[in-house]
């Protein structure tokens, strides 16, 4: 999101100087830190917002489902009816197209963006795409606008006045304005365009509300060819004015809620750790997070255990927790990306890859001041366009637990009693309450058994000696 982080440009003046302080008294790397305790303010653009996200790995069949939710049973309750209708829907489609072993699994991906939050307004928009085996991937954009002051979600009717002729006045304006953009000009006598701006309210049913303007969603297909993609234009508040109800689109007005957070720093890493050679090691990898309650819990428990371990985020959830990603940093855990909202790399161009791992990368060092220094592809998904689309070494995973599906403690407990070895990658997720009550009981078994946990970095050996991370290539285990 475009807004200026001052809080975390804050933060990152701390760092610096605190390096600075560090070498100015000639301090080394190997001489153990001091448990300073340092105060720093983050802002977060949208406080009281948490992402929820559905994935299931399955695979011949996967989905990630990401939406927001905030502090209304109302808005929570819609999106959540609406994300599982979606998953149905996509259930019942596969349901004869499912073949186990395939090299092409079916998705579904669903991921939203926020276009405006208030005290008065949220408006959001959800890009579904579905992969259903055919030759192009299917894709709809839904919106959700909801008026927060009276707990309604908003529908096209409720924003102009009665008797208005909005569907004529939005037909006409929606036509002039996409001509305006590039290449549409010659799309002027075209069927699709004519039935696609035509004064009926399907045409017009997406939308967002954002600084006083009025934005229209076009789906693909619904005003041209597939080249021309799912436009969208502005309409302004002048422009609507006469048809317009007074409450709508004054929210420009409104400020955005912006909320500085204090954070208690660590200001160095605690305990450099040493691969211990009495020891074998373990590196625990944490996926699709961060999530509010259970990467907390989570990071508690490797503190007991004096462990670190290895969050792969989602770039979609980070900036909701700016605080969580401080935190792992600060407690010496390793930072790697997982892309921005999940999607199944192979299913993409190299430029859509880029674009997957860059934003998120971007969104880590919003908060850390610095890039990750892995990636994990969704699902483990790689084909040769990802490899030479990535540009940091991928990490995948030689244990894998099965704690989406399981949700149970102690079934992930066995599942790494059964297959650990010295040198593996354990892969966990930090979306699920049962994942994060099952650490601490995996650290202390671990430990009984001898092994150190540490990042995936150290267990590779990544800038130790002459170990260098490559790019592009592929590590499951030491
Ligand atoms: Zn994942």
């Amino acid at each position: 999101m475009p807004k200026v982080l001052t809080g975390v440009l804050l933060f990152i003046l701390v760092l610096t100087s605190a390096c600075q302080h560090q070498s100015a008294h000639g301090l080394t790397t190997t001489k153990p830190a001091e448990k300073k305790i340092k105060s720093t303010n983050v802002s977060v653009d949208y406080p009281g917002i948490y992402v929820e996200s559905k994935i299931v790995e399955y695979d011949d069949y996967q989905y990630a489902v990401h939406f927001p939710k905030i502090e209304s049973e109302t808005w929570n309750r819609e999106l959540e009816l609406w994300a599982g209708e979606r998953i149905n829907m996509f259930k019942q489609e596969t349901e004869e197209l499912r073949v186990p072993g395939t090299t092409w699994p079916l998705e579904l991906h669903i991921d939203f963006e926020i276009y405006d939050m208030t005290d008065k307004f949220i408006s959001v928009k959800l890009i579904e795409s579905k992969f259903l085996g055919g030759a192009h991937t299917e894709e709809m954009i839904y919106s959700y606008n909801f008026n927060r002051e009276k707990q309604q979600l908003i529908a096209l009717p409720d924003l102009f006045q009665e008797n208005s002729n909005y569907l004529e006045v939005l037909s006409k304006l929606s036509g002039e304005k996409l001509l305006a953009l590039p290449d549409m000009k010659k799309l002027l006598q075209d069927e699709y365009f004519k039935s696609g701006i035509r004064p009926k309210e399907d045409n017009f049913k997406q939308f967002a509300i954002k600084d006083g303007l009025f934005i229209l969603f076009f789906q693909r297909y619904q005003v041209g060819p597939n080249s021309i993609g799912s436009p969208e234009i502005e309409l302004t508040e002048g422009e609507l004015q006469h048809i317009l109800k007074e409450d709508y689109l004054t929210s420009s007005s409104d400020q955005n809620v912006v909320v500085e957070l204090e954070i208690d720093e660590k200001v160095a890493v605690e305990e450099t750790s040493i691969l211990d050679p009495n020891k074998k090691h373990v590196a625990l990898t944490f996926d699709d997070g961060p999530h509010h309650s259970v990467t907390s819990k989570i990071l508690d428990a490797l503190t007991e255990h004096h462990a670190h371990a290895t969050f792969f985020v989602l770039g979609n959830r980070v900036e909701f927790h700016p605080e969580l990603l401080l935190r792992m940093k600060a407690e010496g855990h390793e930072i790697g990306n997982h892309t921005w909202s999940h999607p199944q790399l192979t299913n993409l161009s190299q430029e859509e890859i880029r674009e997957q791992v860059s934003s998120t990368d971007g969104q880590i060092m919003k908060i850390t001041g610095e890039p990750a220094t892995l990636v994990r592809p969704p699902y483990g998904a790689i084909n040769e366009t990802t490899l030479q689309s990535i540009s940091h070494p991928i990490v995948n995973w030689s244990v894998d637990t099965r704690d989406w599906k399981s949700r149970n403690a102690e079934s992930i407990l066995k599942e790494v009693q059964k297959q650990v070895r010295d040198g593996s990658i354990i892969l966990m997720h930090d979306i699920y309450p049962s994942t994060a009550e099952a650490v601490g009981n995996v650290l202390s078994w671990l430990s009984q058994e001898g092994y150190q946990v540490v990042t995936v970095s150290q267990l590779l050996g990544f800038g130790a000696g002459e170990t260098v991370a490559e790019a592009g290539k592929v590590y499951s285990s030491q």
